[in-house]
C-alpha cells in the first residue's frame, strides 16, 4: 500500500510552556518517526508535524492522553494542513519566538517531584544532596520568570551557565531534564551559604550549612531560610519558648503560625488527616491545609491559639528535604517579614529588615523574581476551597466561554488584596497581596500590577473597582489613564466570584456573609440575599441595620457592635447599670461604655451597618473569648472553634418583609436567646453552636423567600464569614436539605481575596454587552 505522507501545523495554548511539553513533543514525534519541529511562542507551543495521516492522528491522542506531560494542560488547539516540505529529516526543537500575538500561559510553580527526591538521596547521582536539583516536572517556574516565553535567558537563571552534565541533558531529548530552565548542578547551579544576622558568611559548604542549620533550630533559634517564593521564618514548633521568641521578634501576637513537616505521617500526629487532605498536602501545589487539631497534640501552645485547626504543609523545595533529614520533627514556617509588611524574597532586604528577628538567615543566590506567599487551603462542604491563592495556583487563570474584547484589570479590594487581569478567554489572578493600608504592601500592589500586566501583554482598556470611595485599590483605579472605570458593588463582587469560577452567569440567589463592604446606600452592608447575575444584582434581603460607633476601631473593638445589638434587642430596658455582670469583663471603662452608648443613641459618629462579622464579634466577647480582634476575624474564629458539635438547638429570629423595600433579618431575639443563656450559665461551646445554627437557619430562611419570589433554586454562597467551616458546612447541609443547589467558592477565597476575580467577570460581560470605546 503507497503511503500518503501529510504536513500539519498545531497550535497548542494552556499550560503549555515550563511543563516538560516540548521534550514531551519530541519524543512522541521521534517514536512515530514524524518529522517536524516544536517551538514555544507567547502564544503557546506550535507543532509541524510530517508524515502518514495515521501516525499524526496517532500522535495528537497520545499527546493529550497517555503521553501528555503531567503538569501540562491543554485548553484550546488548532491544526492547518500545510503543503509537505520535501526531504525533511528529524524533529527539531526550535529556539522560543520573542513575537505572537497571543498570551500564552505561564506557569505557577511546582513542588518538586517524586523523582528529583529520589535522586536527592542518590549517592551515585551527581546531584547527591543538591538543595536545587528540578526537572522539567517541578521547581521554580512564576517565581523566577521575568517575561515570557519561558525560556532560561528569561529567568534568573541566566547568570548560572550550565556544565558539559547539565546541558547534555538539557538536550538530550531522552532525558527528564530535556528543556527544564532551571537545571543545575552543585557544579554550575545556585549555591546555599549560612550567614549570621549581620551577614557575614559563616559557612560555605552544603553539608555543614544544612547541618548547623538543623543544629540551630533543634536549639530553639530563629532562622531565616531563603525559598522558592520568598523568606521563610522557622523554629521548632515544638518548641514555646522559640515560638514565643519569634512571636515577639516578628511582632505578631496573636495570628497562627504555619507549620512543616516532610511526611504525612508526622503530620498525623499532631492533626487529623484524611485522604482528601494527604493528597492536597502531597499535591504539585503544595499549599498549606487547615487540618483538625488533635486534642493531644504536643504542638507549642503559642503556635496557634484559640483556633480548632493547625495549619501544615509538607516539604516542597529540596533544600526543605535536607534540612529535615537532620533529625527535625515540625517546624513553625511563617512569611519572612514585619508583622502585615510584604513578604521578603530578596537577601539584602532580609538582612536589613529581618536581622533582629532571625538568630541565622540560610542564604541562596538564586534570585526570586516574584514573592508569592504560601497557599492556605481549608476544607468545607465535602471540598478542598482556598484561603489564600498564591504559590502553585498563581497564574494559572480561569477560562470563559466567550473571548473578552478588551482587556480589564480589576483592582480588587483594600484587605488580602489580589488583582485580576482578563485577556482573551482567560481570567488571571495575581497571588495574596495582602492588607493595601500598608505602605509598602500598595506599592507592591502597584508595582505588580505593572509587571503582571507587562509579562501577560495586558494593556486594560477597562478597569473595575470597588465602590467603596476610601479604598486605595479604587482610589488607584480612577487614577489610570485612558481607562473606563467600573465600579462594583463589594458584595455582588463577592457572588460574581462564584459564578465566574462555575462558569455562569446567573442569576442566582447569593448569599452573602462578610466583614464590611461598602453598600449602594452608603451604609456598611454585610449580611446580605441579593438576586445576583453577572451584569445586575438586587438587594433582595438583609441584616436589619445597627449602629457602629466608632469608624475603623468598631471592627476591633467587640463592645462598639455588642452595646448597640443590646440596644436594639432591649430598647429602654438595656442600661449599663442592668448589664454590668456581662459589660464589666469585657469593657471595665465606665466613661467608655457611657460615651459609645451615647454615641449610638444620638447617631454621633456612627455608621449603619448589616456586617455579620461584627455581631460575631459581639457574640464572641459575650460568651468570654475576649474583647478585641488583634488580627483580622480573630473573635470570629475562637466563636468558631469552641461551638460544640452535635447541638441542634437554636435561637428565635424574625424575618420582616416590607413591601418594595427589602426582606430585614432582626437578630433582637437572637441576642435576647443568648442573654438568657449565659444568665443560666449555659456552656459557652453549647451558646457558640445555638447561635451559628441560627444563623444558618436565617440565612435559610431568607433564601426560601428569594426562592418563593423568583423561581430561582439555585444559592451561591460568599464573604468572609464563609470562612466559618461550622456556619458553611451547616448551611449547606439545610440548603440542600430544602432543595436548593448550591455554589462555593473553591479555587479563589470567599474572603476579599475572591473578590477582584468577581470584579472582572462583572466588567467583562458588561464590556461584552456594551464595548467601550478606547477613550470613551
Ligand atoms: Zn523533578
Ligand atoms: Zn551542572
Amino acid at each position: 500500500m503507497k503511503t500518503v505522507v501529510t504536513r500539519r501545523r498545531i497550535l497548542m495554548k494552556g499550560r503549555v510552556q515550563g511543563v516538560g511539553f516540548r521534550p514531551a513533543v519530541h519524543r512522541l514525534a521521534m517514536l512515530l518517526e514524524l518529522s517536524g519541529f516544536v517551538v514555544n511562542d507567547t502564544r503557546g507551543v506550535t507543532i509541524e508535524l510530517q508524515g502518514e495521516e495515521q501516525q499524526i492522528e496517532e500522535f495528537l491522542r497520545r499527546l493529550t492522553t497517555s503521553d501528555r506531560p503531567p503538569l501540562a494542560q491543554i485548553k484550546s488547539r488548532e491544526v492547518l494542513d500545510l503543503p509537505v516540505s520535501e526531504g525533511e529529516r528529524g524533529f527539531a526543537i526550535h529556539e522560543s519566538l520573542a513575537e505572537g500575538a497571543v498570551l500564552s500561559e505561564v506557569s505557577a510553580d511546582v513542588a518538586i517531584c517524586a523523582d528529583c527526591v529520589r535522586e536527592l538521596w542518590d549517592k551515585e547521582d551527581f546531584r547527591y544532596r543538591y538543595p536545587f536539583i528540578n526537572c522539567t516536572n517541578c521547581g521554580p517556574r512564576y517565581s523566577i520568570i521575568k517575561t515570557i516565553p519561558y525560556d532560561r535567558p528569561n529567568t534568573t537563571m541566566s547568570v548560572f551557565e550550565m556544565c558539559t552534565a547539565c546541558a547534555a541533558q538539557y538536550r538530550d531529548e531522552a532525558d527528564r531534564r530535556f528543556h527544564a530552565q532551571p537545571v543545575a548542578c552543585p557544579r554550575c547551579g545556585p549555591k546555599v551559604w549560612l550567614a549570621d544576622r549581620a551577614g557575614k558568611p559563616l559557612l560555605m559548604d552544603n553539608d555543614e550549612v544544612i547541618a548547623e542549620t538543623a543544629r540551630l533550630l533543634r536549639a530553639g533559634r530563629v532562622v531565616a531560610i531563603k525559598g522558592i517564593g520568598g523568606f521563610h521564618l522557622a523554629c521548632d514548633a515544638l518548641n514555646n519558648d522559640a515560638v514565643l521568641r519569634l512571636r515577639q521578634r516578628k511582632r505578631r501576637d496573636y495570628k497562627p503560625f504555619a507549620m512543616m513537616a516532610a511526611s504525612v505521617g508526622t503530620v498525623r500526629k499532631y492533626a487529623i488527616v484524611d485522604r482528601a487532605a494527604e493528597e492536597l498536602l502531597a499535591s504539585p501545589q503544595s499549599p498549606i491545609a487547615l487540618l483538625p487539631r488533635r486534642p493531644d497534640a504536643a504542638i507549642a501552645p503559642a503556635v496557634a491559639e484559640g483556633t480548632s485547626a493547625l495549619g501544615f504543609m509538607l516539604c516542597y523545595a529540596p533544600l526543605h528535604y535536607l534540612l529535615f533529614a537532620e533529625g527535625l520533627d515540625v517546624l513553625v514556617m511563617t512569611s519572612g517579614n514585619i508583622s502585615d509588611e510584604p513578604l521578603i524574597c530578596n537577601s539584602e532586604l532580609a538582612l536589613e529588615r529581618l536581622g533582629d528577628v532571625a538568630d541565622a538567615f540560610l542564604m541562596h543566590d538564586r534570585e526570586i523574581y516574584r514573592q508569592v506567599d504560601d497557599s492556605i487551603v481549608h476544607f468545607v462542604a465535602g471540598g478542598p476551597a482556598l484561603l489564600r491563592r498564591a504559590r502553585g495556583y498563581v497564574p494559572t487563570p480561569l477560562y470563559t466561554e466567550e473571548e473578552s474584547p478588551q482587556h480589564v484589570l480589576a483592582a480588587g479590594a483594600d484587605l488580602k488584596n489580589t488583582f485580576c487581569l482578563v485577556k482573551h478567554n482567560q481570567l488571571i489572578l495575581s497571588e495574596h497581596i495582602g492588607d493595601l493600608e500598608d505602605a509598602e504592601v500598595y506599592h507592591h500592589y502597584v508595582q505588580s500590577i505593572e509587571h503582571l500586566k507587562g509579562l501577560l501583554e495586558v494593556e486594560p482598556q477597562v478597569v473595575a473597582c470597588d465602590l467603596h470611595p476610601g479604598y486605595l485599590s479604587t482610589q488607584y483605579a480612577k487614577s489610570l489613564p485612558a481607562a473606563r472605570v467600573i465600579e462594583v458593588q463589594h458584595h455582588w463582587a463577592h457572588i460574581a466570584s462564584v459564578l465566574a469560577e462555575h462558569g455562569l452567569a446567573g442569576p442566582v440567589i447569593g448569599l452573602e456573609c462578610d466583614g464590611t463592604g461598602y453598600g449602594t446606600d452608603g451604609a456598611i452592608w454585610g449580611c446580605e440575599c441579593m438576586i445576583a447575575s453577572l451584569t445586575s444584582f438586587k438587594r433582595f434581603g438583609h441584616l436589619a441595620y445597627y449602629p457602629l460607633a466608632g469608624g475603623d476601631r468598631a471592627s476591633k473593638e467587640a463592645i462598639r457592635p455588642l452595646l448597640s445589638l443590646l440596644r436594639q434587642a432591649y430598647g429602654e430596658d438595656f442600661t449599663l447599670a442592668e448589664f454590668a455582670w456581662l459589660l464589666e469583663r469585657i469593657e471595665p471603662d465606665q466613661r467608655k461604655l457611657r460615651l459609645i452608648l451615647d454615641q449610638i443613641d444620638k447617631g454621633i459618629n456612627t455608621v449603619n451597618t448589616s456586617s455579620l462579622g461584627r455581631v460575631f464579634d459581639a457574640v464572641a466577647a459575650m460568651v468570654g473569648l475576649g474583647s478585641c480582634n488583634h488580627f483580622d476575624a480573630q473573635l470570629p474564629m475562637a466563636l468558631e472553634a469552641i461551638a460544640q458539635p452535635g447541638v441542634e438547638d437554636r435561637y428565635e429570629y424574625d424575618l420582616h418583609p416590607r413591601s418594595g423595600e427589602p426582606v430585614q433579618l432582626s437578630l433582637r431575639k437572637t441576642v435576647q436567646g443568648l442573654v438568657g443563656d449565659l444568665k443560666r450559665a449555659e456552656t459557652a461551646a453549647v451558646l457558640s453552636a445555638k447561635f451559628h445554627n441560627t444563623l444558618a437557619e436565617a440565612l435559610l430562611a431568607m433564601a426560601k423567600a428569594a426562592r418563593e419570589s423568583t423561581r430561582l433554586e439555585t444559592a451561591a454562597l460568599s464573604g468572609g464569614v464563609f470562612c466559618n467551616r461550622y456556619l458553611v458546612n451547616r448551611l449547606v447541609m439545610r440548603l440542600k436539605q430544602e432543595g436548593f443547589a448550591v455554589l462555593l467558592n473553591r479555587d479563589v477565597p470567599s474572603n476579599d481575596g475572591g473578590i477582584a476575580l468577581g470584579q472582572a467577570a462583572i466588567a467583562t460581560q458588561l464590556v461584552r454587552r456594551v464595548p467601550f470605546g478606547i477613550n470613551a
